[in-house]
């Protein structure tokens, strides 16, 4: 019986690891896919403190490391289900196994919605970039579209007007869903081109490297190709909290209901990261998440 046990291997999962072993606890952690989580899809890494610049891949590397020095157990496998019956945890995984702990940390991150283009996975980190924070200054000088007309689009396309050359903003719909006032600080820019009621319907590469986006318009059915040296998509997020609901209340988008101290309404049980309702989703917001969601899981075990 583990004293902690953490599904989820990203910056929130390992760095609550970290905070878990240094406590003298036993921890697994369990990863379905690979361990580091989205950051290791990101080519250039430079807003985590004391670090210039560092390859997403390579932070991963380094986060899975530190924890497995420390002592952690890890599994790489899909957890489909948690219980808990008279004070213990079962976590039990699609490929069979049943894993116990006294205390569970679910930092199960978020999955950015995708178009479901052709080719679209290949370029992810190497043209296609859901994060203007962090992979704007990349495209610095150079020509992006971003897709999407929500919020998030809105903002991260005026943060990229500030640095890129040309933004070409693609909204499949007659106007922004985003606040107005963000919509009108676009639309006042000279670098912002937007085309309303288009859709995305190709990526255009030559040799492998992106080089066009291609929109089509949803009133005339005309297409046209628009040359870009990348694609910023913001058409949503998803979280894949649902099969631990019952443990964890969900909000009306399908994140954690839980705030600062991580805890949920299951005694025990805790939630960190990306996968809780939060505004700044982030490698040092995930990490910070990990940190108190594993000092709230000692103290619980205490
Ligand atoms: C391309 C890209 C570039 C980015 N660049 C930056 C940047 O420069 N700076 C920055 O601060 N942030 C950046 N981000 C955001 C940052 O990566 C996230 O905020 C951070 O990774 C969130 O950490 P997390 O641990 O909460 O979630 P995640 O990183 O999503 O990790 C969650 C992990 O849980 C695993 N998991 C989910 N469900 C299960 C399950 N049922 N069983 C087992 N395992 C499961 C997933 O496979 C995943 O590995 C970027 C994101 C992307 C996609």
């Amino acid at each position: 019986m583990y004293d902690i046990i953490i599904v989820g291997g990203g910056p929130a999962g390992l760095t609550a690891a970290v905070y878990g072993l240094r406590a003298g606890k036993t921890v697994l952690v369990i990863e379905k896919n690979s361990f580091g989580g989205q950051i290791a899809f990101s080519p250039k890494v430079e807003n985590i403190p004391g670090t210039i610049q560092i390859s997403g891949a390579e932070f991963a590397d380094k986060l899975v490391e530190q924890a497995m020095n420390l002592g952690a157990e890890v599994e790489l496998e899909k957890v489909v289900g948690v219980e808990k019956r008279e004070g213990v945890f079962f976590v039990s995984t699609e490929e069979g196994s049943t894993f116990e702990g006294r205390s569970v940390i679910l930092a199960l991150g978020v999955k950015h919605r995708m178009l479901g283009l052709p080719g679209e996975l290949e370029l992810i980190g190497n043209g296609i970039s859901f994060c203007a924070v962090c992979d704007g200054a990349f495209y610095t000088g150079q020509n992006v579209a971003m897709v999407g007309g929500g919020n998030s689009a809105l903002q991260e396309a005026l943060l990229l007007s500030e640095v890129c050359t040309k933004v070409t903003v693609v909204q499949n719909l007659a106007d922004f869903t985003g606040e107005k006032k963000l919509a009108q600080a676009l639309l006042a820019k000279e670098n912002v081109e937007v085309f309303f009621n288009h859709l995305s319907v190709g990526y255009v590469t030559e040799n492998g490297t992106l080089t066009g986006l291609q929109i089509k318009d949803s009133v005339t059915g005309n297409e046209k190709t628009i040359a870009v040296d990348g694609v910023f998509l913001a058409v949503g997020l998803m979280p894949e909290n649902e099969p631990f609901g019952h443990l964890a209340s969900l909000n009306d988008w399908g994140y954690f209901d839980s705030q600062e101290d991580c805890r949920t309404a299951t005694e025990g049980l805790f939630v960190a990261g990306d996968c809780r309702s939060k505004r700044i989703r982030q490698v040092v917001t995930a990490s910070a998440d990990g940190a108190v969601a594993a000092m709230a899981a000692c103290a619980y075990l205490d």
